[in-house]
């Protein structure tokens, strides 16, 4: 017996409903924020990800899937940002406008250990919002964020947020962060003792909790390494959010796992998810666009994981009351009966009405226990009597009522 590999999935009947609502409710606000879509391929040549998301991230050392073929080496896309930013610059985008907002929806894959919230292929939706620093545009898309999360019923999620500032304010948290853990080096786990000196920032996500009890104890000021330009820039972030009464956390420990990150970075958590508990997460990344080859162009964004906010949203009950049900199955008896009852069915599904029937010759018990499973609204009967008379029997499944119609008749009485 085959099976799936490791941390992937299929989606069969009601799981492919939920994902496939949740795209269309997020789709429906990316539009009404006027984002356009855009679809990158799921592969790109593994450089570009190693210039975006930085060689020393997690995501590019261990968890890009790589295929090499004659001489190139692609990997399976583990995020969209980069590819959205690379066809922004090769479709010429950056010269098309001054600003551009666009959205996505679809696979990302990382070679992870699967476990609850952390798959091998997921989905993400996400925006990126290209060429504009103004810090309305970071609280615009932390609202699109939460607008989505409240139109599918995620209730109780937190918004937290931060600031990293500048690439030369980076560096300085980057300097500070090394000198107060290079002190306390001997606590840190092994991985750890290596983020300090290679990646610092990333020792602030450690899942050990010796390394999260350290981090908790840092005191550290967003004076120490902000700039005037980058500490108004937040001040200006947090007015903006109060202004729209988005509600948000700070956190100085917010960092993100992706080295592109300047300026504001932005986490949503749901504490029902427990070790994974991000359910989306953001930020600006204003040095991107000329890291990629373009012109200085300042760009926020963000992406949500599609199965974990599947995992916090009671919209698969609710999407079971709303499914449209079955408006008619065809019940025949007999061959003649089927012959015509087939005619009839292409006939209905021509008039946009959804129709199905058994075109197996089953016997009219099963055939109406097929329609009950089906949640039919009306069931059509035709036997040998009304093929003579050029008539059906139509009965309402919800009441009872059956009585018998003229054919010409039939779509009146049902639509
Ligand atoms: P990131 O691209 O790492 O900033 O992640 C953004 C969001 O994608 C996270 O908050 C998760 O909801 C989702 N995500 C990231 N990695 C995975 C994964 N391996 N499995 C499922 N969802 C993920």
């Amino acid at each position: 017996m085959y099976t799936s590999p490791r941390g992937t999935q299929d989606r069969i009947g009601q799981d492919l409903t939920v994902l496939r609502f949740i795209e269309k409710q997020a789709r429906q606000i990316f539009k009404k924020y006027n984002y356009n879509e855009i679809s990158t391929p799921i592969i790109e040549e593994e450089k570009l990800f190693m210039r975006s998301l930085g060689k020393t991230t997690e995501v590019v050392k261990k968890q890009m899937l790589t295929i090499k073929k004659s001489g190139e080496t692609l990997v399976l896309r583990p995020e969209a940002t980069a590819g959205v930013i690379r066809a922004y610059l090769e479709n010429n985008l950056d010269k098309c406008g001054e600003f551009t907002k666009l959205f996505y929806i679809g696979q990302m894959y990382r070679g992870e250990r699967p476990q609850k919230g952390r798959l091998r292929e997921f989905y993400q939706f996400g925006v990126e919002a290209i060429g504009s620093s103004s810090p309305f545009i970071d609280a615009e898309v932390i609202a699109l964020a939460s607008q989505i999360l409240d139109n599918i019923n995620v209730c109780g999620y937190r918004i937290i947020i931060n600031t990293l500032g500048c690439l030369n304010d980076k560096d300085k948290f980057a300097q500070i962060l090394k000198k107060i853990l290079s002190t306390k080096i001997k606590i840190f786990c092994p991985d750890c003792k290596r983020r300090i000196k290679e990646n610092v920032f990333r020792v602030l996500d450690c899942k050990n909790e010796t390394c999260k009890e350290a981090v908790r104890n840092l005191n550290i000021n967003r004076k120490d390494y902000l700039c005037n330009d980058c500490q108004n820039h937040y001040e200006s972030v947090k007015d903006n959010l109060k202004q729209i009464d988005i509600g948000f956390e700070e956190d100085i420990c917010l960092v993100r796992g992706l080295d592109y990150y300047t300026k504001t970075v932005f986490e949503i958590k749901h504490a029902s998810l427990g070790s994974q508990d991000t359910l989306g997460a953001g930020g600006r990344y204003d040095n991107l666009v000329q890291e990629l080859g373009g012109k200085p162009t300042a760009a926020v964004g963000f992406a949500f994981g599609i199965e974990r906010v599947i995992l916090v949203s009671d919209i698969a009950e609710k999407i079971k009351d709303q499914e449209e049900k079955l408006r008619v199955f065809i019940a025949c008896l007999g061959d003649n009966a089927l012959k015509c009852g087939f005619k009839l069915l292409q006939n209905l599904r021509k008039n946009n009405i959804n129709a199905e029937a058994d075109l197996r010759q089953s016997s009219l018990k099963s055939q109406m226990r097929q329609a009950n499973k089906l949640n039919a609204r009306f069931v059509i009967i035709i036997g040998d009597n009304e093929l003579e008379k050029g008539t059906v029997v139509l009965k309402n499944m919800a009441s009872g009522e059956q009585k018998e119609i003229k054919k010409e008749e039939l779509i009146g009485a049902i639509c």
